[in-house]
């Protein structure tokens, strides 16, 4: 990923914490991190994702300065973050469809409640920055040309509420009269890339196109999503660790749209090969727009996505190639 970083003028201190880091975005993150010689304690509970966990690890525990602590947030304390300057916090339970029904305690466990934990330990262990991960699902609304941050929240979903708690939460523990703690948090668009979640819309395609099998649209494909690509969610965290603020929050997007229906093309186009689908109908939760207003994120932590969804889809079927999980994959060839 460091190709990614270029134009990132950023300090790295010597140690940081990063939740989450066995999965898609955390482990970039702690990769990026390694990089430029942090040493990195990774806490992650590894339960989410058993396939994904040892892929997305490999490449951390390749670093001396890489550590894994296998734990449930709940149970952290200061002793993890003694001497830590910046907490990257990115674990969580994602998922929109998911998140009604019988498992919404998971939702609230590892998304609102073990945010709690996290800024509680971080108060305590003194650590001077919190960068939290948010969601674009916290905004909900569809008429406004684009999202910024100050359009009141209407999620749409359990998971979208979970998400604004836990932003909101750890944004009132850096607001307390007596906290040395900062919060940045970074409400990202779509993020796809390596390592996408085997649940995500992207791989999902780019698997249909190679395999032949059909893969499920929910709803008519007309939904507009802004789609972020992995490496520049990586840079505005790594911007959000210095930025000259107490609290913000602030939008990582790209500011494009495309359709669901056009991005099956441009995939079909990438991978030389039609998508196959089916349509059904769309899911509670699904929203039928996104799209980032990125002027805070460029004035408050120098924020600018560099790298176009062509480019990002290209990059994740060479990736989906290169790690063979993909019957055929190995064969195709990226079209530039
Ligand atoms: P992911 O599922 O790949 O990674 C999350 C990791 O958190 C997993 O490895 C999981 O094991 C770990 N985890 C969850 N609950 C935990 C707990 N209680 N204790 C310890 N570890 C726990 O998800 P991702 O796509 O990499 O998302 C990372 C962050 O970005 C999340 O906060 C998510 O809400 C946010 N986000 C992601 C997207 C996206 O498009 N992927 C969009 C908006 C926001």
């Amino acid at each position: 990923m460091s190709d990614d970083l270029a134009g990132a003028p950023v300090t790295v201190p010597g140690r940081t914490v990063v939740t989450g880091a066995a999965g898609f975005i955390g482990s970039h993150v702690a990769e990026a991190l390694l990089g430029y010689g942090s040493q990195v304690l990774g806490i992650d509970s590894c339960l989410r994702d058993p396939d994904g966990v040892g892929r997305n690890l490999a490449p951390l525990e390749r670093h001396d300065g890489f550590r894994l602590l296998r734990a449930d947030l709940l149970d952290v304390t200061a002793e993890e973050f003694e001497g830590v300057d910046t907490v990257f916090h990115l674990a969580a339970q994602p998922g929109v469809r998911t998140s009604w029904g019988s498992r919404f305690g998971q939702y609230c466990d590892s998304n609102i409640l073990a945010t709690h934990r996290v800024m509680e330990a971080a108060a305590a262990a003194g650590v001077r920055r919190v960068v939290v991960s948010s969601s674009s699902s916290v905004y909900g609304r569809t008429d406004v040309a684009a999202f910024d941050e100050s359009l009141a929240p209407s999620p749409m979903s359990p998971y979208g509420v979970t998400k604004l708690a836990g932003e909101q939460l750890a944004l009132v523990h850096a607001m307390r009269p007596d906290a040395t703690v900062s919060v940045i948090a970074l409400r990202y668009f779509t993020v796809y890339g390596p390592r996408q979640r085997d649940d995500m819309a992207i791989g999902r395609m780019i698997r249909a196109a190679l395999t032949g099998e059909p893969m499920t649209v929910f709803g008519d494909g007309r939904q507009q999503r802004d789609f972020t690509f992995v490496g520049d969610v990586v840079r505005a965290n790594l911007l959000a660790m210095g930025a000259d603020a107490r609290t913000a929050v602030v939008n990582v997007g790209t500011g494009e749209i495309v359709t669901v229906l056009d991005l099956l093309d441009l995939v079909g186009e990438v991978t030389g090969r039609p998508v196959p689908v089916t349509f059904a109908p769309a899911e509670a939760g699904d929203v039928p727009f996104t799209r980032a207003d990125v002027k805070e994120a460029e004035r408050v932590i120098g924020y600018r996505s560099a790298v176009s969804l062509r480019e990002g889809l290209q990059r994740q079927l060479e990736w989906m190639s290169a790690t063979g999980g993909v019957p055929g994959a190995a064969q195709v060839r990226p079209s530039r």
